[in-house]
């Protein structure tokens, strides 16, 4: 739990020292929907600034795709590397569930352990918005406690993966091995999104079928328009064992060409002050409806429209017009 007075000076030199504690608290503190929590985590954010970057790799796939698994082999074996990475989830079901399914440590055992990473599970919370939002802040604190690499985890459900999308540099989409007709499944604007697609379980009985759903992923890749900002060859599929711990190295070697390809064209950055003004935007969007929800005029006279609604005194439209009309200037 929360001290009520925290040193924010302190936190932040924690956070930048890289110790987990700290890390962990500030997380922690942003998460927090009390009023005074969120000054302090804005003056934490302030202190902290923005001059560390790790890569931000979004990463997503369907409950019992790999994905954990997935996290434990590839984040092994970038810590092997000497480098340091964090885990987060953005789960929009945890709210409803009660628990987290993505994040969970028990589920990456040997990564949780490994004093170059750190994992931490979704927040729970019953808005998309506010996950983004606490999750955006997460990654900056992961950023300036100076880790290298930041996986942002998800399931392919709803918004979720447009919200990951938003706020990472690389965004990954795992896949199982499949028949022909299962391709189909997979949403065109997830695709779109995915700057390489890896079919996991590539190993033992399904390689096979792993190397043909590949090949298949591969040409409908071909399909979609190519990206102006990205080399050739770009969005990718490749086939992985999480579980063997093959493909890995070369998936890596991959997300680096692309990498190092946006950052000397310039898109890297652009594309992070894009995110930026989007997620800026957004914020503004949900704080501005947020104020007028909480303005007890607004709710009155919300309750009133609403009764008359379900007494069949007005129709949804108009009555929702009595409402709005008070915010218009004509
Ligand atoms: P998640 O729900 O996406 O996080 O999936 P998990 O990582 O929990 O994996 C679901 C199941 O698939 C588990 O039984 C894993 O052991 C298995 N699995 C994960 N990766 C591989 C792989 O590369 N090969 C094989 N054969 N099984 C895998």
């Amino acid at each position: 739990s929360m001290s009520k007075k925290i040193d924010i000076t302190a936190l932040a030199e924690g956070v930048r020292a890289g110790d987990r504690r700290a890390l962990a608290r500030a997380i922690t503190l942003v998460e927090s929907g009390r009023a005074d929590h969120r000054t302090q985590a804005l003056e934490l954010l302030t202190l902290l600034g923005s001059d560390r970057q790790a890569m931000r790799i979004g990463l997503s796939g369907t409950p019992g795709v790999g994905k954990s698994t997935f996290i434990e082999s590839f984040g092994l074996m970038l810590t092997g590397q000497g480098l340091r990475v964090a885990v987060l989830a953005v789960d929009p079901s945890s709210a409803r569930s009660g628990g987290s399914i993505l994040g969970d440590k028990t589920r990456m055992d040997h990564l949780a352990r490994d004093p170059n990473a750190f994992i931490r599970p979704s927040p729970s919370q019953t808005q998309l918005g506010g996950v983004a939002r606490r999750t955006r802040e997460a990654v900056t604190l992961c950023e300036a406690a100076g880790y290298d690499v930041v996986l942002i985890e998800t399931v392919g459900v709803g918004q979720s993966e447009t919200v990951v999308a938003q706020m990472s540099d690389l965004f990954l989409l795992l896949l199982a091995p499949a028949g022909g007709d299962e391709l189909q499944g997979v949403k065109r604007g997830i695709m779109e999104m995915a700057d390489v697609i890896l079919v996991n379980k590539a190993d033992g009985d399904l390689k096979a079928q792993a190397t043909r759903t590949c090949a298949d992923y591969a040409g409908a890749l071909r399909l979609l328009r190519k990206r102006p900002q990205d080399p050739e060859g770009f969005p990718k599929a490749l086939t992985v064992s999480a579980l063997e711990t093959v493909g890995l190295e070369t998936a890596w070697d991959e997300m680096k060409t692309l990498r190092d390809w946006r950052r000397e064209t310039g898109i890297w950055e652009q594309t992070r002050k894009d995110q930026a003004s989007y997620w800026f935007k957004e914020d503004v969007h949900q704080g501005l409806l947020q104020l007028l929800l909480d303005d007890p005029q607004t709710k009155e006279q919300m309750q009133i429209a609403q009764s008359e609604v379900t007494a069949g005194k007005a129709t949804p439209a108009t009555a929702a017009e009595t409402v709005l009309s008070r915010f218009r200037r004509s």
